[in-house]
């Protein structure tokens, strides 16, 4: 996944054009940039590659999400469904605005659980968040169909998705509003970075004003600005946008290595008995950055764990005993423990995080196995991690089976 390890002369190129003009902002300073607008271009670049109207350049994928939320003018005592097994930066922009995060089971597709979260919904509720982990998406016909019927907004975080794919649609396109992260180990990266789209041009607006202490940039130079409500900073520099142009013209390139990798390790595990693959909704393409699979229970996904990491098959996952992607070990996030105090309106309309039935999300990730797809990998390494993966899983099952 990581667009860092095809890092080089592209980069380099679009970096030095912002170091000789010497302008690291992305918004002013128009006499000294030598016509160099890389943030503009980067948002121009996302919004045609993600057949968005808008695109919006922030400072990283949290800041993406808290912005969209943002945007959307949602708040204290507004309550938003995400998921169980997510990055913790989905909590995080939700608290952050002081509204409620309720957490949702996790189906076979490693996300939001349609039947679960049509279950969740109370007059609070303002917006599904689906998560499409791992590079694969979540149910979004069922997800679009409930939030229509109870008018809701549909806000996906395509953060490990990018490039993926669903009904013809870019991930992140399909929703009112979708997000991206670029940070440093992403399938493409800014070093730091993230962006919103959208289709909605109210949304877009308050994002382009919120991400930039509330400046609606209609003025003839900043200090003529007007501004329309409170914002923050949670703008991009001119350098990470940079870097990110060269990038996302390497998306197509970085996909297709990714695709060839992946198909090369499924076809080496996918017929072994025992083995299941995550499911991926129909009409949905994944951007393959991982290849996620399940076992038959929680005690031989961790042995077969185990054994690939001292095989030396490196960046295999256990999501299930990780404390920033897993509800079940986010403890400073189920105690709410922050360094100032929580507002007593938003505390009170949080539900009791330590006890929640995760039950069936314990079912599908106690025995998910991840893999990361790398770019960098040659083809004798990925024949050779593919025998040493069908080896391992096959050992293991035999020995359950005795
Ligand atoms: C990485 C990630 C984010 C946050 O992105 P940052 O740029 O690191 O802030 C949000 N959601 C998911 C699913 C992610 O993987």
């Amino acid at each position: 996944m990581p667009g860092f390890e095809l890092f080089g002369d592209l980069e380099r190129a679009q970096v030095n054009d912002v170091l000789e003009s010497g302008v690291l902002m992305r918004y002013g300073f128009d006499g000294a940039r030598n016509g160099h607008w890389k943030a503009v271009e980067l948002e121009k670049a996302i919004s045609e590659r993600m057949d968005a109207k808008y695109a919006q350049m922030v400072s990283s994928g949290t800041s993406a999400l808290t912005v969209a939320l943002a945007s959307a003018n949602i708040g204290a005592g507004d309550e938003v469904i995400m998921p169980t097994f997510t990055f913790v930066a989905s909590f995080e922009s939700i608290i952050a605005l002081g509204a409620v995060p309720i957490l949702v089971d996790i189906d076979d597709t490693l996300t939001l659980d349609p039947v679960k979260v049509e279950k969740a919904i109370t007059p609070n509720t303002k917006v599904i968040m689906p998560v499409h982990m791992c590079g694969s998406m979540a149910r979004l016909k069922e997800l679009k169909a409930i939030c229509d019927k109870h008018g809701l907004l549909l806000l996906e975080d395509a953060c490990q998705a990018i490039g993926g794919s669903y009904d013809g649609k870019p991930l992140g396109s399909y929703g009112d509003l979708g997000c991206f992260s670029f940070d440093y180990v992403k399938t493409i990266t800014c070093g730091e970075g993230g962006a919103l789209i959208t289709n909605n041009e109210k949304f877009a607006k308050n994002a382009d004003h919120f991400s930039d202490h509330g400046h609606d940039h209609l003025g003839k130079d900043r200090g003529a600005d007007a501004h329309p409500f409170m914002g923050y900073n949670y703008r991009i520099s001119e350098l990470n946008a940079a870097v990110g142009l060269a990038q996302i013209k390497r998306l197509d390139d970085f996909l297709s290595i990714q695709e060839k990798n992946y198909s090369t390790l499924r076809s080496a595990i996918e017929n072994i008995p025992g083995v299941q693959m995550r499911t991926v909704p129909e009409q949905g393409v994944e951007n393959y950055s991982f290849l996620s699979f399940f076992m038959p229970d929680e005690q031989t996904a961790r042995e077969v764990h185990k054994k690939l990491g001292e095989n030396g098959v490196d960046g295999c996952f256990y999501w299930f005993d990780n404390n920033w992607h897993y509800i079940k070990k986010w403890d400073h996030l189920k105690d709410l423990t922050s360094l100032g105090k929580l507002p007593e309106e938003v505390r009170k309309g949080l539900p009791d995080y330590n006890n929640m039935d995760t039950s069936q999300s314990d079912h599908w990730l106690g025995r998910t196995i991840s893999v990361l797809i790398k770019l960098g990998w040659s083809e004798q390494e990925v024949h050779d991690r593919a025998k040493k993966m069908s080896d391992i899983i096959s050992s293991v099952t035999v020995e359950v089976a005795d």
